[in-house]
């Protein structure tokens, strides 16, 4: 008895011999490692020499959270691309020409297919981050967005050297690549891209080094409220003299959103980089006063309007919800956004509706600012109702409990027990689906034809003739001029109001103001006649 005592005696003052040598200032040899690592690449590319630089680029980017399915993204082909990193201010300007990229074009979100050459300007100085449209005018975005632009001035090999040498935990290990049947260095550590609490503040970057100390990749992470810690990875290859001892990769290729559980990867973005200028002159992006004043948008402003006796338009924001009273619950159409978003329009709904349950949130489709709000109705107890082409993807990646640590929500820091006796958390169909208690219902079809989302719904409210629709267009003012160009979006809608018969009087749009079916038509009708049969398909 004694000797076994002894033995684990033994044993457990091996096990803290390490974590004590640390406490009596000896270095962490994993540490010692990562320092030289960088020191050994800053002297490879000479990134100490960098306090800014401009480089100048074509390639393409596409956009996570809007694919017309869940195959790879819709993509732009940017015909321009340049880009300035001023690294003692924190900040830096994009500046590209983006035109349509998929061939046929595709679409989706995020303006697909896009018409003609768009120019986007964006800029992040510090924590604050704004837009400037065609115009020039700026536009202040919210504070993630200052956030995410602000890490990806550490993801280039530059920005990665510096920010290790400087930080307090940058650590390094050997990692085997059985493909490659290779071993390259990883350093890690952490970062902050915003002065505000933890952990929503803090980075993780990690960076693979070859056996030349070259970075050849950088990964890290992005909160986003449908994937929860987004992963974000940039390959750096043709590495050239860009003078000044400096030498710069000129071909990137990057990944946002790939996940074990989505087949396939999310190509991001891909740059062949023309030029490099390094030590550029008015590097730095002063803040317009206009951006400095501006009020941050925010995502917690709701305005209710009833549009019937228990139908109200839950609007306030970019994204509007609509909130119908059924005898013993409540039905929300639509959860955008955010978390946020969804407890801002919960609460104003329990003040409406008390003692009523949210039972059903019905999305309309399976783009990212349409769905970020999900989560944190299922968190309330409500079965999410969309198209079964969404079926997997939402049960296994946007409701499954995984890492959540950047941005944490309801569901993530209160998560159902998975024997309790929880909620259905996922009902889907087809062609149509109705939900309904004898007196109030709400009928939902499937849109045909559709070039931006293969699975989106409309939901149609036949006692009150009112139909909600997402970027689909609205109606109108009443009397005002018809535009040049109806959106193929719109027909889309207008061809299905027709095929369903449905017998609408107004529209309650997921974006903008309620209004005439007439105007609607009006405006709409006339187009449709005149446009190819499949205008807004392209199946
Ligand atoms: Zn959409
Ligand atoms: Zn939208």
């Amino acid at each position: 008895m004694k000797l076994k005592l002894g033995v684990l005696l033994l044993a457990s003052s091996a096990m803290i011999a390490p974590a004590a040598a640390q406490q009596q200032g000896q270095p962490n040899p994993n540490q010692a490692a990562a320092k030289a690592i960088l020191q050994a690449a800053d002297k490879a590319i000479g990134a100490s020499n960098v306090r800014s630089y401009t480089v100048s680029a074509t390639g393409w980017r596409a956009y996570p959270g809007q694919q017309y399915h869940l195959a790879d993204l819709p993509r732009s082909d940017l015909k321009s691309f340049t880009r300035t990193v001023d690294y003692a201010t924190k900040s830096a300007k994009s500046d590209y020409v983006r035109v349509q990229g998929n061939n046929p074009p595709r679409g989706g979100g995020a303006g697909f297919p896009v018409q003609g050459e768009q120019r986007v300007q964006e800029l992040v100085n510090g924590n604050i981050a704004w837009n400037l449209n065609a115009q020039g005018e700026p536009a202040r975005q919210a504070a993630d967005v200052a956030g995410d632009r602000q890490l990806t001035l550490w993801t280039n090999p530059v920005g990665f050297i510096q920010a290790g040498l400087a930080a307090s935990d940058a650590a390094a290990s050997d990692r085997y690549f059985a493909r490659q049947n290779r071993t390259v260095k990883v350093v890690a550590f952490t970062i902050k891209v915003c002065d505000g609490p933890q952990p929503q503040c803090t980075r993780r970057l990690t960076g693979e080094f070859n056996n030349d100390n070259m970075l050849e990749r950088t990964i890290t992470w992005l909160p986003d409220p449908v994937m929860g810690d987004k992963m974000y990875e940039v390959r750096w290859t043709d590495y050239r003299d860009v003078g000044g001892g400096v030498k710069f990769p000129f071909h990137t290729h990057a990944h946002m959103g790939d996940h074990p559980l989505i087949p396939g990867g999310h190509n991001y973005q891909d740059l062949r980089i023309s030029d490099v200028k390094i030590n550029v002159a008015n590097a730095a992006q002063a803040v317009p006063d206009a951006v400095r004043n501006a009020p941050l948008p925010v995502q917690n402003r709701v305005v209710t309007t009833t549009l019937a006796p228990g139908v109200v338009l839950m609007g306030g924001g970019s994204h509007n919800s609509v909130a119908v009273e059924f005898k013993d619950y409540v039905v929300m159409i639509e959860g955008p956004l955010s978390n946020q978003r969804t407890n801002a329009v919960v609460a104003e709904t329990k003040k409406m509706f008390p003692n009523k349950p949210i039972r059903y949130l019905v999305n309309t489709h399976n783009h990212f600012d349409h769905l970020g709000g999900v989560r944190g109705y299922v968190a309330e107890g409500a079965t999410v109702i969309t198209d079964d082409r969404n079926r997997t993807f939402y049960e296994r990646v946007v409701l499954a409990p995984q890492s959540r640590t950047l941005s944490p929500d309801r569901l993530s820091t209160r998560p159902f027990a998975p024997t309790g006796p929880g909620q259905l958390q996922v009902q889907t169909f087809t062609d149509q689906y109705t939900l309904s208690d004898g007196n109030q219902s709400i009928e939902l079809y499937h849109v045909e034809g559709l070039n931006h989302s293969d699975n989106m719904l409309i939901a149609y409210l036949p006692k009150q003739k009112i139909l909600v629709s997402a970027d689909l267009g609205a109606p109108p003012a009443a009397g005002s001029p018809a535009p040049a160009n109806v959106s193929p979006n719109s027909i889309a809608l207008y061809r299905n109001i027709q095929r369903l018969k449905l017998d609408v009087t107004t529209h309650a749009p997921i974006h903008g103001n309620p209004g005439a079916h007439a105007e609607f038509a009006r405006v709409v009708g006339p187009a449709a006649a005149r446009a190819p049969q499949q205008g807004g398909g392209g199946e």
